[in-house]
């Protein structure tokens, strides 16, 4: 199927008539033909976002509700044939692809009813016969640069609150996942968004991101990615004084103690260690371990790692899927192949999947390293694959002294029965995320998301937090007194 961008409420060809294609990662095929746009493109949906913007903020936020509640109804009626495509275009298995989906489905219906609450507030004046309030505005054009590790929640966390706020919307999505949001746009157009509200342009961050971070009718960049581009993305849209959110990699962590529930421990971390391949920016990649424990954590984490079944997502018993591409592998490989020269102790896999029938798709062997201290590679830098680190330590103290100790901070969890360590656990893990007695994925939609230090840049997503970077304040002053007053003079 051949794709097109989506500008000005028209499915339009790329202008230089570029195309490529998309791939099943499990198995080479082609899943969609997609433009290869550039700037002009580009040009042409900021273009149509700025003009619908005038028309768009005045419209009242409770009908806007309306369209976004339609757009959760759509998506829920669509719900099975959108995993479906996830599975095929970027590899997780059918039940977390679901997942992914259902993730949109409840932003849409939450930023639908923000649509009536937007609350701001009023305050007493200072001064006499004076009213003041605080008001949430919206910005302008938002500019939303997402990757492909989660198709539809990524997309839809930043486009809904974009669009409740009043903002319109230029989505550039990853060039391996172009068909769900060809998917997620057109339910938005079915859903009776106006034209030009939200414009799709497919392409790469050089020719299609870059224009967005540099035009200056674009206002905000909603961004979503690695390190090394979110830097990129914050100093050059930070040049033109742009609202920028960063939420970028983490080196997640699970940390079990001794008193833990050992059973419950297990399942929650080959979950977050090896759920959508590990290819999930809050993916346990260490594994904390006090020492009276490691050794029995070790076996039984050996054993069920061993047997997970890999294979392409849609076959009912895959447990994990493949890697988003070749490049990917190797990266993968290259840590794995650092860890051995560091001296971690390898434990299970460490090698691409040699299996003849897997050979079409990018399989990486789920992996464990043990012997692995907090300062070396494995233990510090984002892999974004199935390995996982096992660092054993004496205490809850040293616990969280390395949990802390990385350049990260998105998530983090911990396996214990004791209360006292619990409370000192959410008090002192510097992460923007803590889960108590479960792996360290799972968030819901109503909570703020994101993470601390080299994550981002200090905002949040989902929640109300949402509308705090989708919006801005305006301070009103009302007053009808009939004379001039003068705050902070007539005292
Ligand atoms: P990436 O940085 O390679 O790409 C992200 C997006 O940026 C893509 O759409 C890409 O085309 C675009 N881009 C690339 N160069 C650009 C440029 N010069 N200008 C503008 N845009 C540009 O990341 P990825 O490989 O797609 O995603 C994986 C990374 O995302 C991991 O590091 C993961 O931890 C992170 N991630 C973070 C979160 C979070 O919420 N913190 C969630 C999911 C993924």
């Amino acid at each position: 199927m051949q794709l097109h961008n989506y500008i000005g409420g028209q499915w339009v060809k790329p202008a230089n008539g570029r195309y490529q294609q998309d791939f099943d990662p499990a198995n080479g095929q082609v899943v969609a033909e997609v433009p290869r746009s550039d700037a002009e493109d580009t040009r042409a949906a900021i273009k149509a976002a700025r003009q619908a913007f005038e028309t768009w903020r005045k419209v009242p936020a409770p009908k806007r509700g309306e369209i976004l509640f339609r757009v959760g109804t759509l998506l829920k009626e669509h719900k099975d044939d959108l995993a479906e495509y996830m599975t095929r275009e970027m590899g997780k298995v059918l039940m977390e692809a679901r997942g992914d989906v259902q993730e949109g489905i409840d932003m849409a219906f939450y930023m639908a009813g923000e649509g009536r609450r937007s609350f701001g507030y009023t305050t007493p004046s200072e001064l006499p016969n004076k009213f003041a309030m605080a008001t949430r505005n919206p910005i302008g054009v938002a500019g939303i640069i997402t990757p492909w590790n989660f198709p539809m929640a990524i997309p839809t966390w930043k486009i809904f609150p974009a669009l409740i706020c009043g903002n319109t919307v230029v989505f550039k999505p990853a060039s391996e996942t172009p068909y769900l949001a060809y998917q997620l746009v057109k339910i938005m157009e079915e859903a009776g968004l106006p034209a030009g509200v939200v414009n799709l342009v497919f392409g790469s961050g050089s020719e299609v991101g870059e224009i967005l971070l540099n035009d200056p009718d674009v206002d905000l960049i909603s961004f979503t990615g690695s390190n090394e581009t979110g830097r990129h993305v914050a100093s050059t849209a930070g040049q033109h004084l742009k609202r920028v959110s960063l939420e970028l990699g983490g080196k997640n962590a699970i940390i079990v103690l001794d008193d833990a529930n050992l059973d419950l421990a297990v399942e929650g971390i080959l979950w977050s260690a090896f759920g959508t391949t590990g290819q999930r920016c809050t993916a346990c990649s260490r594994l904390i371990v006090q020492e009276g424990i490691h050794e029995a954590l070790k076996t039984r984490l050996a054993e069920r790692i061993r047997s997970l079944k890999l294979g392409h997502g849609l076959e009912n018993n895959t447990d994990v899927g493949p890697l988003i591409n070749q490049q990917a592998v190797e990266k993968v490989h290259r840590y794995v192949e650092i860890g051995q020269s560091e001296g971690a102790e390898l434990v299970v896999g460490g090698s691409p999947v040699q299996d003849p029938i897997l050979t079409d798709g990018h399989f990486y062997l789920p992996t464990l390293f043990a012997g692995v201290t907090a300062q070396m590679t494995i233990a510090q830098e984002e892999i974004f694959g199935p390995v996982l680190s096992m660092i054993k330590v004496k205490d809850l103290d040293e616990a969280i002294r390395v949990n802390n100790q990385v350049a990260y901070g998105l998530s983090s969890s911990i396996f214990t029965q004791d209360v006292n360590n619990t409370f000192q656990a959410i008090r002192d893990l510097a992460t923007g995320i803590v889960y108590i007695n479960a792996g360290t994925t799972g968030a819901e939609i109503h909570l703020p998301f994101g993470g601390t230090r080299g994550t981002g840049n200090g905002h949040r997503e989902a929640g109300t937090a949402a509308m705090d970077f989708f919006s801005e304040w305006k301070a009103v002053y009302v007053d009808f007194s009939g004379q001039l007053q003068r705050a902070q003079i007539d005292t």
